[in-house]
């Protein structure tokens, strides 16, 4: 792994994400290094995604100048990179960030993998509004290690989530993407944790093949003899559609709110 400290021009920048003003990413890569990732299509980066982190030393320096002028709006921290990826544990710039937008009153909505966030439930209890996401793709280690080799296991991201959910803090859990035949496997023991930790709101989302997703993801396919079967359900819409019906009758059962990125 590279790690790099570095020097960013700006902390904030606007979000399309739906439902957030402001993205916050005080690294860029991400050493979870999950196979299916495409944020380096999404950042147009060329370095090998997993393999590099850039820390941005003077995020917090810089949001603290950005806070003063910018309009309040809620502040997504964790859009492309992992905000709580191992680094964060000796780097400190998103407790650092964190402190920022409480002392201006900003809201925030973390999207992680990382039971690390736990770290930091004492300014996220301090916090007027506030949400943590969590993103499950399967309870299930074996799939979890080999699709999500550097996050936290799944069961400690729903331990993190219940603990902050029982502090009044709201949780939501991202399906997504849906792995074809490892999601579904245990998609209600899935849900019926997610529950159980208090979420109030599901997002799903399928698999979103982008410029290098293959090559990420073929040695763990090929490993698993799941390849052919991937390339044809990547395409089948209706498959996607099957998982995504049982997920909302899951969830309407279990009193949570879902909602679709597709
Ligand atoms: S945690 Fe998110 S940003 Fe990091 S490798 Fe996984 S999908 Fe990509």
């Amino acid at each position: 792994m590279k790690i790099r400290e570095v020097k960013c021009k700006s902390a904030l920048s606007r979000s399309r994400l739906p439902g957030l003003v402001y993205a916050l990413n005080p690294y860029r890569g991400c050493s979870h290094g999950c196979k299916y990732c495409y944020a380096s299509a999404v950042l147009r980066e060329t370095r090998p995604w997993g393999e590099f982190v850039d820390v941005k030393r003077n995020a917090p320096t810089m949001l603290a100048k950005e806070l003063r002028t910018k309009e309040k709006g809620i502040v997504g921290i964790g859009t492309v990179t992992d905000a709580y990826q191992p680094l964060e544990e000796r780097f400190e710039i998103t407790r650092m960030c964190l402190e920022q937008l409480l002392r201006h009153g900003f809201p925030v909505n973390i999207q992680t993998k990382s039971s690390l966030v736990l770290r930091d439930t004492d300014l996220l209890c301090e916090f007027e509004e506030v949400e943590v996401g969590f993103t499950l793709t399967t309870l299930d280690e074996k799939w979890r290690r080999a699709f999500e080799p550097g996050a936290s296991p799944s069961k400690d991201r729903l331990v993190a989530m219940r603990d902050l959910s029982s502090r009044g803090i709201r949780t939501w859990a991202f399906i997504g993407p849906i792995l074809p035949r490892v999601t579904e496997r245990d998609i209600e023991g899935l849900l019926d944790g997610i529950a159980d930790a208090g979420a109030s709101e599901v997002l799903v989302d399928k698999l979103n093949m982008k410029r290098d997703t293959w090559a990420k993801l073929r040695p763990v396919l090929e490993e698993h003899g799941m390849e052919g079967d991937w390339r044809n359900l990547v395409r089948d819409k209706t498959y996607f559609e099957n998982i995504v019906d049982r997920i909302f009758g899951s969830c309407e059962t279990k009193g949570i709110n879902c909602l679709s990125a597709f």
